[in-house]
């Protein structure tokens, strides 16, 4: 038996594991999920002596099925090798009443390496499987960090190409400089003299432009998405979930069958969705706690049934959840509905036409697993300097929102449950924010902060960051947004 992979809104758009891959979002506009939940044997007496890459084997081969062991294999070794900077790929370190999940161990020390590193494999696996032998061409815009995610996972991967596009004026001076330093001969970055929208919406375009795609065809080459939609993403997702509790009944911090919380700092709704998943597939979860900043939509849609996106944008020290519509929600709005592709296509009409929608009879038992919460800007600063007064440990902006959520939560409903937070970020990613709620002042840049830091925490600066002041800049190229498309031909000699 095949696991079948259904669109969230249309009950005839049924695919398989590779073929959800390939094609990232349905054509109508939903997301592929799965039916039903995969059989795995999940012995943790056995597995918490299991390596990464062995869990990876046995949560991908549940769920991506019509994949061969040798094709899993190919795709595992080459995702978790080196790239990440401890073999134990996702490590879990104790603080006081807490254990943080560190999933920053990859290229870009942030956790979208976790899954951008396997992306690429499953990607060019899932075309040949498919008797695609295009070559895939991978177009992106981006504000700063999936771009070089993204870059870095496809990064002289047979068979590919990426381009990216950044607002010139519109990054960080480390974001800048890690594109722009970005090594691959197959790898192209470009700045648009234009704003992140400008970019995004050219990039659309071209994926719909019907003469360009012929073009393309005619060399051999298509288009494909790196996004957080796609199947390729949300799976590779479950597996540390699963390492993490093997991790606990290894350490004898809980016994094989006790519950653990999970805290997710939470944007697009996707690490989340891959903890129920893994709950599904029998991780025994007590709660999933959905933590957001002051873009607090997720918080009210848990408190009240109502997805609310009529609400002032806020730009936050967490950017990465500066999110007011979270695209994975959706999968989980499937399921709470019964897996009904018609009652989730018409709430997803009603967010697009009266900007939200109302959650009618859904599943209880489904909607019990969560609580949700969230924290200010100040408490954000609060819970860096808590945690690092108690524990000489610095958190990441994004990792302190699902900390402080996570403190409150247990605070006001004496839940005491061994929890994991769930650490999306390296605070070498955002250390000026990290250095100024440690000691109050701002460090006036990012490279002053850096050294800061280390000072404060004695934790290495990580390659990532560490000699990029330094690194040749490869990628000069700065085109106006009329002309995106050509620098596209130009690098694919159309
Ligand atoms: C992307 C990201 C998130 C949000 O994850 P989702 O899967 O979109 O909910 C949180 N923290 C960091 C650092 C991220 O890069």
């Amino acid at each position: 038996m095949t696991l079948v992979y259904q669109s969230t809104r249309d009950d005839n758009n049924k695919v398989t594991a590779s073929q959800a891959i390939l094609q990232g979002l349905a054509t109508d506009g939903g997301l592929f999920t799965p039916l039903t939940t995969p059989e795995v044997n999940l012995d943790f007496n056995q597995l918490k002596d299991a390596s990464y890459q062995e869990v990876a084997k046995l949560v991908l081969s549940a769920f991506l099925d019509d994949f061969t062991e040798e094709e899993l294999d190919y795709c595992i070794t080459n995702a978790y090798d080196s790239k990440f900077d401890t073999p134990a790929i996702a490590p879990l370190v104790k603080l006081g009443n807490q254990y943080n999940l560190e999933l920053f161990h990859g290229s870009t020390i942030a956790f979208k390496d976790m899954a951008l590193s396997i992306l690429p494999y499953l990607l060019t696996t899932s075309a040949k499987k498919q008797g695609v032998d295009n070559k895939i061409v991978i177009l992106t815009a981006t504000s700063g960090d999936t771009g070089k995610a993204a870059m870095a996972g496809f990064a002289d991967v047979p068979g590919t190409e990426i381009i990216v596009f950044y607002p010139k004026d519109g990054v960080s001076k480390i974001q800048k400089l890690q594109m722009t330093t970005q090594t691959g001969a197959n790898t192209h970055v470009v700045a648009i003299e234009g704003n992140f929208d400008d970019a995004q919406t050219d990039v659309k375009r071209m994926f719909n432009d019907v003469d360009l795609r012929a073009k393309l065809l005619a060399n051999k080459t298509q288009f494909s998405s790196a996004n957080s939609m796609n199947v390729g993403r949300l799976i590779p997702q479950v597996v540390y979930y699963v390492y993490a509790y093997a991790q606990l009944v290894k350490s004898g911090d809980i016994q094989n069958g006790d519950k653990v919380n999970f805290t997710v700092p939470t944007g697009n709704f996707g690490n989340i969705l891959a903890a129920y998943y893994a709950r599904q597939i029998g991780v025994p979860v007590g709660k999933l706690i959905c933590a957001s900043n002051e873009n607090n939509v997720l918080t009210d849609f848990f408190k009240t049934g109502t997805y609310d996106k009529k609400r002032a944008f806020k730009v936050t020290t967490s950017p990465s959840m500066d999110i007011l519509v979270s695209s994975n929600l959706e999968r989980l709005i499937f399921h709470l509905l019964g897996n009904s592709a018609a009652k989730t296509k018409q709430l997803m009409e009603d967010l697009d036409n009266a900007g939200e929608y109302k959650l009618k009879d859904a599943d209880q038992s489904i909607l019990d697993l969560f609580a949700a919460g969230f924290a200010t800007e100040k408490e954000t600063a609060a819970e860096i300097k808590r945690v690092y007064e108690e524990s000489h440990y610095i958190e990441d902006p994004h990792t302190a929102v699902a900390s402080a959520v996570y403190q409150d939560y247990t605070e006001k409903s004496g839940d005491n449950k061994p929890t994991v937070i769930v650490s999306t970020a390296s605070p070498y990613k955002f250390p000026r924010v990290a250095v100024a709620a440690v000691t109050g002042k701002d460090s006036g840049d990012d490279f002053a902060a850096v050294q800061k830091l280390h000072e404060l925490s004695g934790v290495a600066i990580p390659a990532a960051v560490d000699g990029l002041e330094e690194a040749a800049v490869l990628h000069k190229t700065v085109v106006a947004t009329a002309d995106m498309q050509k620098a596209v031909e130009d690098y694919l000699g159309l």
